[in-house]
């Protein structure tokens, strides 16, 4: 099944949209049928999962964190990770910016930016991204590189709430990839879309899209 839900949502994607197969709460044996069949970019949510699951796993695999970050817990990823999603904070690209200088990495890094009008979704505004990249200290981050942003769009039915969470940030991509890039900003990335939006996020722009019940089904948090 994983095989077959895996091809079918590559048949649907542009070659240039990255596919994150997000495994949060599998099984390990359900990610190496993924990974038996192509598939080499995996997303978890928590940090010890994604750790045990590195170390269990082939060695090839693209290790994405996309879940809220806790500062504290950096250290344990960052030999590793290949991509983390979801930053909210100045805070945290400073911690992860001093565990990549551990490593002797950089390590590439999506800022969270809140699209939903939900109040339980974290993200940074677009004014507060533009803070951030503007701010010296952020200048002065050598081992951390912006490569795009992330969004969530609003838990709804509604086509058009969506349309338009999708394409703000877009347009708010844009604007900023227009810009010359710097030392540790160099915009490409846009990941947006998940099992139930991704067809919409696709034609609104997102370049990697983070799809985890279509591939491994339905999660049990139990
Ligand atoms: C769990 C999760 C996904 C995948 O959700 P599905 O609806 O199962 O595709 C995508 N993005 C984030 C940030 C997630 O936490």
């Amino acid at each position: 099944m994983i095989k077959e839900n895996l091809e079918n949502i590559k048949s649907q994607i542009p070659d240039n949209v990255t596919l994150v197969a997000v495994s949060k709460t599998k099984p390990v044996a359900d990610l190496q049928e993924a990974y038996n069949a192509g598939q080499r970019v995996f997303g978890e949510n928590k940090i010890q999962e994604m750790v045990d699951k590195y170390d269990a796993l082939p060695k090839d695999i693209k290790w994405h964190m996309i879940g809220h970050l806790q500062s504290n817990k950096v250290k344990y990823m960052a030999h590793f990770v290949d991509l983390i999603h979801g930053i909210d904070k100045f805070s945290t690209l400073k911690e992860i910016n001093k565990q990549a200088k551990k490593h002797n990495r950089v390590i590439n890094c999506l800022l969270q930016v809140k699209i939903a009008k939900e109040d339980t979704k974290f993200g940074l505004s677009f004014s507060d991204i533009e803070e951030i990249l503007n701010s010296p200290e952020f200048t002065s981050l050598e081992n951390i590189k912006v490569v795009g942003f992330m969004g969530m769009a609003t838990f709804t039915n509604n086509q058009k709430q969506l349309q338009e969470e999708f394409s703000s940030l877009k347009t708010f991509f844009d604007k900023h990839k227009a810009l010359p890039d710097t030392a540790n900003c160099k915009l490409k990335t846009l990941s947006m879309g998940m099992s139930g939006d991704f067809k919409l996020a696709i034609k609104e722009g997102s370049t990697m899209i983070r799809v985890g019940s279509s591939i491994f089904g339905n999660r049990n948090y139990n």
